[in-house]
């Protein structure tokens, strides 16, 4: 039994629910409970958001060399549990072992990003004496400060890296955390925060409650004592957020269906290899997967050529087995969603070139093709295996098509006319544009966040504690003198 099995994370203290209700974690492969999770309440809501106001009034004078070293202490441990917590998200996310290390690894080194960015929370000084009228008698400066309580709640499809874009901005800069992780994805959370309890975090700085968003979700957002609400979702549950939030600052990291280009005068072979990382990585399950692929007609032919077989290697299979490259999908509902939605695409004259048959809850990487990029395979967001193929004839198309979905999180563009690339890149609507990659890159250190209906605001350490804190004018009224 681990410490944090069965228990929330409250003022410093693995507590049970007021209600002492706990529930199964399974594995998605197969069906195995692979810890056990606190079902939280809105009272359990109440007692966290208290205990990290206590936490803000403690942290927020905490100089930020000794938050920073505090953060690096915490991505120490993160280091030294990488293999742990990489075994926790594969049973629990479906995810195979080889992703999820890859996942577990970057943890050290976004609480590493927050050490150093938290501690460069520079002000400017303010020129007051060019305003008509102002002398030399008064200094103006900005100071930048946390803004208070965040609350954090973020997805089943990345329970590490996700949360970790929460919490290390947060508590970097000084704000103190509620963190409500996914309800099928909660152990990862635990574990991580684990990391900074042992690393020696003020009680009440970081808090996190489990249970089911549905039932917790509005207390939450609604709770005046809350400052900021980080979210990584659906844009579904995105739009209610911003209903009920009220006035507080908010990031949204919403739904996609990302478009990579690919056009005639495009390097083929690399185009095919990376659509074949990019459309498949975490089956499908990523916000920056690719989606639709926008390919030239002259081309199109030799492109699926180079695809299918990279895409038919994709080694898929029980997540923790040698070897196995892509796992499963997060649950069955989630699993029968996208095959119908293959079906459905077929049933109105797409064909089906590769994949798409299920098996418990994994799908076979699946290439459709022939698809209309009005059709709802092409405009909602799929989340799984699945790359969808329509041709263009020439770029100015191809971009009207790119644009088309009410999404703009990532696009990528295969070219090598830098006048195309030159083009797409200002042409795009997505937060980030690839040139000869497709959407499925991140450095964390990079601004990464969505237009239209991909969200509001940005992560990536630098631009979230950005976001994670206020700017406050200071004027220091002085008398003039002789
Ligand atoms: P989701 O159903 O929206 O859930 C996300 C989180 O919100 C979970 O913790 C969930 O709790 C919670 N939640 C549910 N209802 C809520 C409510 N009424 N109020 C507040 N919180 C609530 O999304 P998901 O299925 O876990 O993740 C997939 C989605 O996330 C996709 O749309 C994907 O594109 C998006 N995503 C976006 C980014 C990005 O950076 N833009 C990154 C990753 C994922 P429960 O688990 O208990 O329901």
């Amino acid at each position: 039994m681990r410490v944090f099995d069965g228990k929330l994370l409250i003022g410093g203290n693995w507590v049970s629910s007021i209600s002492g209700l706990c529930e199964e974690v399974k594995s998605p492969y197969n069906g195995e409970v692979v810890g056990i999770a606190a079902v939280a309440n809105v009272e359990d809501i109440d007692m966290a958001i208290s205990a990290a106001e206590e936490g803000f009034a403690i942290w927020r004078r905490t100089p930020a060399h000794q938050r920073a070293a505090i953060m690096m202490k915490a991505a120490a441990l993160a280091d030294e549990r990488i293999e742990e917590i990489a075994q926790i998200i594969s049973s629990e996310n479906g995810k195979s072992l080889l992703e999820a290390r890859g996942e577990a690894g970057r943890c050290g080194e976004i609480i590493r990003l927050g050490a150093f960015e938290g501690s460069q929370l520079y002000g400017d000084s303010l020129p007051l004496d060019a305003n008509k009228g102002t002398g030399q008698e008064k200094i103006g400066f900005t100071l930048r400060q946390p803004v208070g309580v965040v609350v954090a709640i973020s997805p089943f499809n990345y329970p590490a890296l996700l949360v970790m874009h929460k919490l290390s901005p947060a508590l970097s800069s000084g704000n103190s955390v509620v963190l409500k992780p996914a309800q099928s994805t909660p152990l990862t959370a635990l574990a991580l925060a684990q990391c900074f309890v042992d690393a020696g975090l003020p009680a009440g700085v970081l808090n996190v409650v489990t249970g089911s968003g549905t039932q917790l979700g509005d207390a939450l957002v609604r709770d005046s004592r809350v400052r900021k609400i980080s979210f990584t979702g659906s844009t579904a549950v995105g739009t209610r957020i911003t209903q009920l939030a009220g006035v507080k600052k908010l990031s949204l990291e919403l739904g996609a269906s990302s478009p990579v280009i690919v056009m005639d005068d495009a390097d083929l072979e690399l185009a095919a290899r990376a659509v074949s990382i990019g459309g498949y990585i975490n089956a499908g399950q990523v916000c920056i997967s690719v989606q639709r692929v926008i390919v030239h007609e002259k081309i199109k032919r030799d492109f699926l050529d180079a695809l299918k077989p990279l895409v038919e290697k994709i080694n898929v299979g029980d997540p923790k087995a040698d070897g196995t490259e892509v796992g499963t999908l997060i649950n069955e509902r989630e699993t029968n969603r996208v095959v119908a939605s293959i079906r459905n695409a077929v049933d109105q004259g797409a064909v089906l070139i590769t994949g798409g048959e299920k098996n418990g809850n994994i799908i076979t990487p699946a290439i459709v093709s022939e698809v209309d990029p009005s059709s709802n395979i092409a405009q909602e967001e799929l989340f799984g295996p699945a790359v969808v193929v329509s041709t263009t004839d020439s770029l100015k198309q191809a971009l009207h098509i790119a644009n088309s979905t009410p999404y703009g999180l990532g696009s990528g563009i295969f070219t090598r006319e830098v006048n195309s690339a030159i083009q797409a890149a200002r042409e795009i609507d997505s937060g980030v544009v690839h040139v000869n990659w497709t959407p499925l890159w991140r450095a964390d250190l990079m601004p990464y966040g969505g237009f239209k209906a991909s969200g509001i605001g940005k992560e990536g350490v630098r631009s979230a504690i950005e976001e994670m804190t206020e700017v406050k004018t200071v004027i220091l009224h002085g008398q003039s003198w002789q």
